[in-house]
């Protein structure tokens, strides 16, 4: 497998980190998990409370959600490779600040180039922001499609939003729905 050294190795960088104040209050870093060679990379925030307790991106209610929306579609997560910017959850789950996205994006850039998907779903807007550039804000930029070099990117919904607005789970439905043709051009 391409790569899987050098993203073996940046787990265990990433793990022992302390760039940011938010190594203090963590239980455990959610470093990313799925196929280190998927075509297809989504990117969340941050981990939440079940994240930081297990060491594993979307395993509370928003994770589950996304792996019934990724079911729709014909995948599961061995078909996907599952990120967040940050790496250890902001207490209280409060929204990451730019000095935190400053100090640990580059694992997220690290990750990306190591597993070198085709698409990035960008989860709401902080990934959105960071990958795509672009300072639309989700409910007018999901679903728009933001070529990056050879990658293409497209921003969505965060399911965990998604939970209280049905109105924004029927788009990012839809939205979700865009990646097998994504993947087939
Ligand atoms: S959030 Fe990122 S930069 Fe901050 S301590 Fe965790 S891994 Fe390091």
């Amino acid at each position: 497998m391409p790569f899987m050294r050098e993203l073996d190795l940046l787990r265990q960088e990433v793990e022992q980190c302390k760039r940011c104040d938010l190594y203090k209050a963590r239980t455990n870093v959610v470093f990313g998990d799925g196929n280190p060679e998927a075509k297809i990379m989504l990117v969340g925030e941050a981990p939440g409370y079940y994240e930081d307790k297990k060491g594993l991106p979307f395993v509370g209610s928003a994770g589950k959600l996304l792996d019934t929306l990724l079911g729709e579609i014909g995948f599961d997560r061995r078909d996907v490779y599952i990120a967040n910017v940050l790496k250890c959850r902001p207490p209280n789950n409060r929204d990451p600040n730019i000095d935190e996205i400053e100090r640990c994006s580059p694992y997220l850039f690290a990750q990306i180039s190591y597993i070198s998907p085709k698409i990035i779903i960008t989860l709401g807007n902080h990934s959105t922001r960071l990958l795509a550039e672009t300072d639309t804000g989700i409910t007018k930029v999901h679903g728009k499609i933001f070529k990056k070099g050879d990658k293409i990117i497209m921003p969505t919904f965060h399911p965990a939003a998604c939970l209280y607005h049905p109105e924004w789970l029927k788009l990012l439905r839809e939205d979700l729905a865009k990646i097998p043709f994504l993947l087939s051009d």
